[in-house]
C-alpha cells in the first residue's frame, strides 16, 4: 500500500508478533470478568515496550507524532481483540491531548509515566443525568485552601477499577460560561483516595474484557496542582483523536474476512469446498473486501493528513461515523457466511459482532459527529 515503507513494515511485523503472542490469547480470556486484571498488566507492559509513544511528541516522553505507525499498531491489536484495541486507543487518546492541556509539572507527574507504562489513567466524564452534556454535570469541585474537594458520580466508565488516576470533569462554578466553558474543570484524582469508590460493573453486549462501571467521588481531596490549566484543549482534541477507532475496526474486519475465507475453503460438502461450489459466497466476501479496501485508503489518508499537520475534525468525524456501520456489516455477513460455526465463541466472529456495537458507542455515539457536519452546512 502507498503508505508503507521498509521501516513501517518492520513496525507492523513487531506489532503483529506482539498481538499474536500476547493479545490473541487474552482476547478470548478477557471475556471472563474474573481475569480482567490481566488487561492492566498487559497494558502496562505495552507502555514499557514503547507502544504508547507513537503519536506523542518527544518532549512529552514520546517518539514523535507518526499517526500512520499509530494506526498500524491499532490495526494489529484490533485484529486480535476489539477490547484490547479500544483500551490501547484510550491510552493514546488520553496521552496525546493531555500534552496541550497539562502544566509542565503535570507532564512530568502524569503524562510521561502514562506514556511509559508506569501508570494507567482513565477519563471519568459521563454522568447519570446529563450523559456527556457538560452543562448538566452534577459533579462538583469546591476550593478549600490550596485543595479542591470533589463530590459526584460518573457512569459507564472504562476500567472503573483498574486505573491509578481518573481525569475527572467537575463544575467549579454555579454558572458555566457557555462561550468559554469557564466553570468546568478537570482534575487528576488518584483512585487510592479514601473517598473514591467503584460502584456497579455493567454487563454489556460487548467489549467484555474491559470493566465498565460507575465510580463515586465522596469528598475526594486533591491539591490545586492536580487541576488541569487547559481542560478544554483536552476536550476539543479528544473527539477527533477517536478516529483511531477506525484503525481498530479495519484490523477486526480484515481478520474476519480471512477467517471466513479460510472456513469456506475448508468446509467440504459433497467432495467440494463451499468456496468452490458457491460463487455467491465468494462474491459476498469479495464485496466486503472491496469496502474494506476503500475504507483502508480513507483511514490511512486521514492519518497521512495528520502527519502533514492537517487536523480536519470534520474528516475525523466522518471516518468515525463510517466505521461502526462497516464493522457491523462485515461482522454480520461473515457470521452468516460461516453458518452455525459463526455463532460459536471460539471463532471470534460472534465476539466482533457484539464488540462492534459497544465500540461504536463507547467512542461517542455517531450522532454528535453527524451534528457537527450538519452545523457546518
Ligand atoms: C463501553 C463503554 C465505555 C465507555 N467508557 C467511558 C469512559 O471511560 N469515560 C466516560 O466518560 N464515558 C464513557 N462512556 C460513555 C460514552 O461516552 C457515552 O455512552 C456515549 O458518548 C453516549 O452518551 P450517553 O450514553 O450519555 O447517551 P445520551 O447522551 O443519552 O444520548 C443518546 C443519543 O442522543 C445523541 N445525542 C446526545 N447529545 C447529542 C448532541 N449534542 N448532538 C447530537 N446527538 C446527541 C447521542 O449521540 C445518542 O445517540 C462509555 C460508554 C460505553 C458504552
Amino acid at each position: 500500500m502507498w503508505y508503507m515503507n521498509e521501516e513501517r513494515e518492520l513496525l507492523r511485523k513487531t506489532f503483529r508478533d506482539y498481538a499474536v503472542k500476547r493479545v490473541r490469547p487474552l482476547g478470548q480470556e478477557m471475556e471472563n470478568e474474573e481475569i480482567h486484571a490481566k488487561s492492566r498488566e498487559a497494558l502496562l507492559e505495552m507502555g514499557k515496550l514503547g507502544m504508547f509513544t507513537l503519536p506523542v511528541a518527544e518532549k512529552f516522553g514520546g517518539t514523535g507524532p507518526d499517526y500512520i505507525s499509530w494506526a498500524l499498531l491499532l490495526e494489529e491489536i484490533g485484529r486480535e481483540s476489539a477490547t484490547f484495541g479500544f483500551l490501547t486507543l484510550l491510552r493514546q487518546v488520553f496521552n496525546g491531548p493531555m500534552q496541550a492541556a497539562c502544566s509542565p509539572e503535570q507532564i512530568e507527574k502524569f503524562v510521561k509515566p502514562a506514556v511509559n507504562g508506569e501508570i494507567l489513567i482513565g477519563l471519568a466524564g459521563n454522568e447519570p443525568a446529563g450523559g456527556n452534556n457538560l452543562f448538566e454535570y452534577q459533579t462538583r469541585a469546591v476550593r478549600d485552601g490550596n485543595d479542591w474537594v470533589i463530590n459526584g458520580s460518573k457512569v459507564l466508565v472504562t476500567q472503573a477499577d483498574e486505573v491509578d488516576y481518573f481525569m475527572v470533569l467537575a463544575l467549579t462554578r454555579d454558572q458555566v460560561d457557555f462561550a468559554t466553558m469557564a466553570g468546568i474543570d478537570m482534575f487528576f484524582v488518584p483512585t487510592s483516595d479514601p473517598g473514591f469508590k467503584v460502584g456497579h460493573i455493567e454487563h454489556k453486549v460487548g467489549l467484555n474484557g474491559s470493566r465498565t462501571g460507575s465510580v463515586y467521588f465522596n469528598n475526594c481531596r486533591v491539591p490545586d496542582s492536580c487541576r488541569m490549566p487547559n481542560p478544554m484543549a483536552l476536550l476539543m482534541l479528544f473527539g477527533p483523536e477517536l478516529s483511531g477507532y477506525a484503525a481498530i475496526a479495519l484490523g477486526g474486519a480484515e481478520a474476519m474476512i480471512e477467517k471466513t475465507a479460510d472456513y469456506l475453503k475448508n468446509r467440504i460438502q459433497m467432495g467440494h469446498s463451499l468456496w468452490e461450489m458457491h460463487q455467491a459466497t465468494r462474491h459476498d466476501l469479495a464485496k466486503l473486501k472491496m469496502d474494506i479496501y476503500n475504507f483502508r485508503n480513507a483511514v490511512y489518508g486521514h492519518m497521512a493528513n495528520r502527519n502533514a499537520g492537517i487536523h480536519d475534525t470534520l474528516e475525523a468525524g466522518a471516518l468515525k461515523a463510517a466505521t461502526g456501520p462497516l464493522l457491523e456489516k462485515v461482522a454480520s455477513e461473515c457470521m452468516m457466511l460461516m453458518g452455525g460455526t459463526g455463532v460459536i465463541h471460539e471463532t471470534g466472529i460472534e465476539r466482533y459482532y457484539r464488540d462492534a456495537k459497544a465500540l461504536e458507542i463507547a467512542c461517542f455515539s455517531d450522532k454528535t459527529f453527524v451534528d457537527n457536519v450538519a452545523n457546518s452546512l
